[in-house]
This record gives structure tokens, sequence and C-alpha cells, in this order.
């Protein structure tokens, strides 16, 4: 329950002179009900902590507030503070507001326990930030991630070998955590809408397997998708030790990255050290 009533957000935009900004990558979404599904997606959020980043007039805010959320929400465009600081007065002690740049912001510091990550983001800035979480000291200090990223992206983060989306990003996402699509989003849903689909990907992150460097994995994946239509005996000859290591752990050596698990991918830099 709110302490004050919350005018709807298409008067909020209009009230602030929220146009979207295409420099800032805005598409807006509006529907209540797909913004609670959204909220829904990382589980129950009763008293639990939330970073959103990329608020913009607020309307996941909205939802993860209503859900119970306690939020820091971190947004870069100064003409949505206002309307935020709004939503701030409606739920007394439930959300505090960054002005900033979430690529600029150490996040674990503003955080006691291990928060859920939730955001709408445009896309260059999501998968930087995404890249630079799944990349945290093991166990994170996230609990969840819940990201809204174009269709194509999110199929890259959960795809399995032997598809053309299997590539780094769904190795680096799924060694050590485990990804999955929580619901496609329509393109008409956002405001305005943008060229190509989008989807939320819900991470929760798993046991590091043992003996497994993640600077390792990086250079072999880099090595090995390089090339990726190539037989491993040419595309690990840029990674010294690699085509060792491969045979070592008894994967052929005229096999394709494409081809190779993510389990295999963890034992070749297992063996290499
Ligand atoms: N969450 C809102 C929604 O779902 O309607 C807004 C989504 S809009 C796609 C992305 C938001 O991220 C915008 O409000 C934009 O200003 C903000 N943003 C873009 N780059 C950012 C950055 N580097 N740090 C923080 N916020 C950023």
């Amino acid at each position: 329950m709110t302490a004050v009533p919350l005018p709807p957000l298409r008067e909020v935009i209009r009230a602030h002179g929220l146009t979207a900004s295409k420099a800032l990558g805005q598409n807006f979404l509006f529907d209540g009900q797909l913004l609670d599904r959204i909220a829904r997606v990382p589980g129950n959020l009763a008293g639990a902590e939330v970073l959103e980043v990329g608020p913009g007039p607020g309307g996941l805010t909205r939802a993860l507030l209503a859900a119970g959320a306690r939020v820091t929400a971190i947004e870069r465009d100064r003409r949505c503070i206002p309307a935020l600081a709004e939503l701030a007065e409606a739920y007394p002690g439930q959300l505090k507001v960054i002005e900033g740049d979430a690529l600029a912001i150490d996040h674990p510091t503003l955080f006691e326990g291990a928060p859920h990550v939730v955001a709408n983001l445009p896309y260059n800035v999501g998968t930087e930030l995404f890249v630079g979480w799944l990349s945290a000291e093991w166990q994170p200090w996230w609990q969840s991630l819940t990201l809204m990223f174009q269709r194509e992206v999110a199929d890259r983060i959960v795809a399995a070998p032997g598809s053309d989306a299997y590539g780094r990003l769904a190795v680096l996402a799924q060694w050590r955590s485990t990804p999955r699509i929580a619901m496609p989003v329509h393109r008409s849903a956002f405001t305005p809408p943008p060229k190509v689909m989008s989807a939320v990907v819900h991470v929760v992150h798993a046991e590091q397997p043992e003996g497994v460097r993640l600077s390792t994995l990086e250079r072999l994946t880099a090595a090995a998708f390089g090339q990726r239509r190539k037989m491993l005996r040419t595309s690990l000859k840029a990674m010294p030790g690699a085509i060792e290591a491969a045979e070592a752990v008894g994967i052929d050596l005229t096999r394709r990255a494409e081809t190779v698990s993510v389990a295999e991918f963890c034992a070749i830099a297992r063996a290499i050290g």
C-alpha cells in the first residue's frame, strides 16, 4: 500500500517532461500487469534488497515496491529524479535513489546483504554490466539477476552447444550460473517501441567448478570461438597449452568450438591450470 496515491505513469511522464531520449536508450514500460510479472521473476521480494538500474520514470520500480522490496535505484537521467522522489515519498523507507552512471558505481558497496538485481537497460549498458556481474568474485555479491535484453542476446546467453547462438557469452553465463529466459517481451510493450523483440533473462549463481579459473576460461573460449568454424586443432593453436590440455581430457580435436559443452570447456581450462 502506498502512503499517498500515485498518478498514472503516462501522467508522470507528461508532468516531468520525460520525452524518451534516444541517446540514453530510453524505451519505457507502462503496462502494470507486465511490470508486476517482471517483478515476480526473482521470487518473493517482501523485505528483500533490490538493486534497480535505470528506473527511468519508475514503472518497474513501482512494481518492485508494491512487491515489498527495499529498492536502491541508479538512474543517469537527471530529469527522472523528481518523479522517482515522488515514488520514494509514496513508499516511505523503501526507495533510495542514486543519480549517476551505473557503469561508474561500485555496486557491492551499496548493500549489506546480497541483493536481487533487476534492470531494463539500454542494450550496450546492460551487456557491459552483465558481463561485469558474471565476472565478479564468487560467490558474487548479488543473489539473482533479472535483466531485459534484446531477444537475440537473451538467446545467446541461454544457448546450448550445437546452435548458432552458442558462444563465449553462453559459456561465461553458464559455467557457474544458471540462466533462463523468464519471459519474452513484445516490442510493442515499450514506448517508443524498439526495432527488435526483447526477453527477460533470470540468472542465479551456482558453485564454481573446482580448479577452473575465469581468466583461463576466457582465453580458451576466445581462442576456440575466434575461429568457430575451424576444428579445435586449428583454433586452439592461438592459446599455448590448450591443444595438449584438450587431448589430455579426451576431447577430439576434429570437433568445432560450437559442439564443446560448458563442462568440457571447464575440463580443458582445469587441465591448462
Ligand atoms: N526501467 C524503465 C522502464 O522499464 O520503463 C526505463 C527503461 S529505459 C530502457 C532505460 C533507463 O536506463 C533509462 O531511464 C535511462 O536513462 C537509464 N540509463 C541508461 N544508461 C544508464 C546508465 N549508464 N546508468 C544508469 N541508468 C542508465
